[in-house]
């Protein structure tokens, strides 16, 4: 018999549960370990999971951005794999405060190489119908979509377990680590041991990383999830105009991904007010947005800004993967993790 690789993932955000699915699919004896729910911070659970490249502008980083057209790619490969994803709107509509600012908008992404298209201001009135004021000028990506973050971390698990992977619930005190090779991780006292150790628990990574003397140069920055109420289908699509990141809630009501204000957990609820009073001032809504709930999420990224996937440190079997946007980038390093992990 062969010996299958022992592969320990610590985390199961969707990084994470990523990288599980796929070690497991291409025949490590995976098992995955989260704190759980509430426990550890989790960006996954407060991410606004935009899949596309039009959210961001490719000269601010024309490398991430390449890195993220490539990466939507392998939405299409989970989707022939596992037939749907746990998407909740398709499409997105930006424009700039100026015509010529969504003329140069989409000029930009042309060149950079994303599908995105012009739309006139009638045009956009008829995909979104209840825009008070539709500028004459909109960007059309078709190919974007946003979906539940969390359900797509779920859907990973699912997939790995169905395929052989054991999932634990609890914290990772450390990495087990002997003869400058990691052994395995303790978890809540007992001694867990394999042939490989991934660390994929996003900001938590840097304290085992530490336990161990590895320095991971990774920092978290806070982002803000707005919820609110506001009936159902009030929009179609994924929207980012007017300084506003909109889109459907999964249910009904509306999604917001904010800054998080400077003056921190004191200027949320005036940000709130902020944000309804531009939603309705965007679109004419049978009953004004209510604000329902407020999740503050804490991003991994790293200070180099390029993902990262493969060994850390002088550590031997003892592997990272962390990145931003990691929604977007979750499938690839998945794939990629599998050739860092498990050719080495
Ligand atoms: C408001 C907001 C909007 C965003 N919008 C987008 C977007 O539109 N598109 C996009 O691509 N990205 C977006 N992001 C970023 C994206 O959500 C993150 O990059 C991604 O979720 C990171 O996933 P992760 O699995 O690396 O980390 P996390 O989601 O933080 O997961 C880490 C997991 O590890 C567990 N853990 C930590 N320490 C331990 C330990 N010691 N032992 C066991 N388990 C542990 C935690 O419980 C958690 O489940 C957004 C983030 C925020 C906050």
């Amino acid at each position: 018999m062969t010996h299958k690789c022992k592969v320990l993932v610590v985390g199961g955000g969707v990084m994470g549960a990523s990288v599980a699915w796929h070690l497991t699919k291409a025949g490590a004896a995976v098992t995955l370990i989260d704190s759980g729910p509430g426990s550890t911070p989790s960006a996954t659970a407060a991410s606004f999971g935009w899949v596309g490249g039009s959210a961001s502008t490719p000269s601010d980083d024309p490398v991430a951005f390449a890195l993220r057209l490539h990466a939507l790619d392998e939405f299409k490969r989970l989707e022939r794999d596992w037939g749907l994803l746990p998407v909740t709107v398709r499409g997105a509509l930006l424009w700039g405060a100026t015509t010529d600012e969504t003329a140069d908008l989409i000029a930009e992404h042309l060149a950079a190489g994303s599908k995105i298209e012009s739309l006139s201001g009638q045009q956009l009135r008829q995909k979104e119908p209840l825009l008070v004021a539709p500028p004459d000028l909109a960007a059309w990506a078709p190919d974007d979509f946003a979906l539940e973050p969390t359900d797509l971390a779920r859907c990973f698990i699912q997939a790995a377990r169905a395929e052989g992977a054991s999932v634990l619930s609890g914290t990772v005190q450390a990495v087990l680590y002997a003869q400058g090779r990691a052994k395995g991780v303790e978890l809540q006292g007992q001694s867990i041991y394999a042939d490989k150790v991934v660390l994929a628990n996003g900001y938590g990574a840097v304290a085992l990383a530490a336990g161990i003397g590895v320095d991971l140069a990774i920092e978290q920055q806070p982002a803000v999830l707005m919820r609110f109420d506001a009936g159902k289908n009030v929009i179609q699509h994924l929207l980012c105009a007017q300084d506003l990141e909109l889109r459907p809630g999964k249910e009904a009501g509306l999604m917001s991904a904010l800054d998080y204000p400077q003056q921190g957990e004191a200027g949320l609820q005036a940000l709130a007010d902020e944000t309804c009073q531009a939603i309705a001032q965007l679109l004419q809504l049978p009953v004004p947005p209510r604000l329902h709930s407020i999740e503050v999420g804490f991003r991994p990224m790293t200070l180099s800004k390029l993902p990262l996937c493969g060994p850390i440190g002088a550590v031997e079997d003892l592997f990272a993967v962390i990145a931003h946007p990691g929604v977007i980038l979750a499938p690839l390093l998945g794939k990629r993790a599998v050739q860092a992990v498990l050719a080495s």
